[in-house]
């Protein structure tokens, strides 16, 4: 059996209670206008392969992903003063491990930084990456 324990910030991270997503779409932050819900690709390569999204119906902004995926309550509160949503940026943008706004409502972003070296903290390789997104760290 394989155990796994998984730390952020020095403090074990229990994987059972996730947050919700929005019940409704959220009105667009950038404009005002309202959204949909959307669903990505199956094609999609970030580990984000068919997951609900809220997207704006005028501008077209991607507003925030409409799942539990990473809505762990001891997150950073967003600017909308809730716990904010735990993601995985894509390989190309270097996998950094970040929050936003799970709402959709605001444009909270902040990384998080390693216990070790201060540094932003990273995850390193597919498999481990995809093995997270299972747990639905991110
Ligand atoms: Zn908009
Ligand atoms: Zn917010």
């Amino acid at each position: 059996m394989v155990r796994i324990e998984i730390y952020v910030n020095g403090r074990l991270l229990p994987r059972s209670i996730l947050v919700p997503p929005p019940e409704e779409p959220p009105a667009c932050c950038h404009c005002g206008g309202q959204s949909k819900k959307f669903i990505t690709r199956s094609t999609n390569r970030n580990g984000n392969a068919g997951r609900p999204y809220y997207k704006c119906t005028c501008c077209s902004k991607f507003l925030a992903f409409a799942d539990d995926r990473g809505n762990d309550p001891n997150n950073p509160r967003c600017d909308c003063g809730v716990s904010s949503k735990r993601q995985l940026a894509s390989r190309e943008k270097g996998r950094k491990i970040h929050y936003v706004c799970r709402l959709g409502k605001c444009n909270f972003y902040d990384v998080q930084l390693s216990a070790i070296d201060g540094s932003v903290a990273t995850v390193e390789g597919d498999e481990l990456a995809s093995a997270l997104a299972m747990l639905s760290i991110f």
